[in-house]
This record gives C-alpha cells, sequence and structure tokens, in this order.
C-alpha cells in the first residue's frame, strides 16, 4: 500500500520534470524475470530475441513494444543485474515493470534518473508467470518521448 503510493508519487513527479524528447535509444525498458512463463524454454534473459511471441506472456508483446518504438530493452533476474543496465550513461530515463517492493528499491538506486514505474499483476502469486499491461509501458514510453 505504501509501496505504490511511493510509485504514484514518483510517477507524478517524473511527469513534472518536463522530461521531453528523448531518443528511443536513450530509453531503458527494463522487464523482470517472472514475466516470462517458467514453461517456456525460450532463454529471453539471454536476449529477448529468443522470444517467439506466441502470446503465452506478455514478454512477446513487450518484444513488439521494444521493436516498434526502438527503446532499449531486456529482461532481469534482479536488481543488481538491472542496476548495470541503469547505469549505462547513453541511458537517460527509465521504464520500469516490477512489483511494487521492487519498483521502489529500483526508483531509489537509478535516483537521479528518472524512472517510470509500471506495476506488474500477480495473478499465480508473487514471482511467477506474472503479467505487465503493454498500454501502462507504451504511455510511459510516450511521455518521455513526447516533445
Ligand atoms: S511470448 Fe511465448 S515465446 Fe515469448 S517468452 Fe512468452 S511464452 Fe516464451
Amino acid at each position: 500500500m505504501l509501496d505504490r503510493l511511493i510509485i504514484n508519487l514518483n510517477n507524478r513527479l517524473v511527469g513534472w520534470r518536463r522530461i521531453r524528447g528523448l531518443r528511443p535509444s536513450e530509453i531503458l525498458l527494463l522487464l523482470p524475470h517472472c514475466l516470462h512463463r517458467q514453461s517456456c524454454p525460450r532463454n529471453v534473459v539471454h536476449s529477448l530475441d529468443e522470444c517467439r511471441r506466441c502470446g503465452d506472456c506478455s514478454v512477446g508483446a513487450l518484444a513488439g513494444i521494444r521493436d516498434e518504438f526502438g527503446v532499449v530493452a531486456c529482461v532481469v533476474g534482479g536488481g543488481r543485474e538491472a542496476l548495470v543496465q541503469v547505469r549505462n550513461p547513453a541511458i537517460k530515463a527509465v521504464v520500469a515493470v516490477a512489483c511494487d517492493k521492487e519498483l521502489v528499491q529500483g526508483i531509489r538506486a537509478a535516483f537521479p534518473k528518472p524512472v517510470l514505474a509500471v506495476p506488474n499483476q500477480t495473478p499465480e502469486g508473487p514471482c511467477k508467470n506474472t503479467l505487465a499491461d503493454p498500454a501502462e509501458v507504451v504511455k510511459a514510453i510516450g511521455l518521455l518521448t513526447r516533445t
């Protein structure tokens, strides 16, 4: 509950920072490993290109967003891996999908780099076959690229 309040406040603050006109290559779309359907044999942590877009999990749609908008995107196994990607100097802002707790930790760790946080859904419980709303991700990318 408190985490969700922090996330909502953070997203508003990022909006108020009036970040505009970022190039897609300056935006990192960070995806948690738990979005990947556990029964899928594709190694999407190695590369999103491994995804066959079968539609059984959210990764396919998010890989499509990466291709459509040209943002940098990766699936990470944890916070440390995510921070390595976030600290890339070419990255100016982050759109992060994760659970509330990890999003709050990530927002804090990435500061002052702006992070637009998109909470995932957990129909099968935490950390397993989670879902992300592609429309929320597109909205966040749009906020960073608007001119
Ligand atoms: S969309 Fe299909 S191929 Fe892609 S990661 Fe999900 S289950 Fe695997």
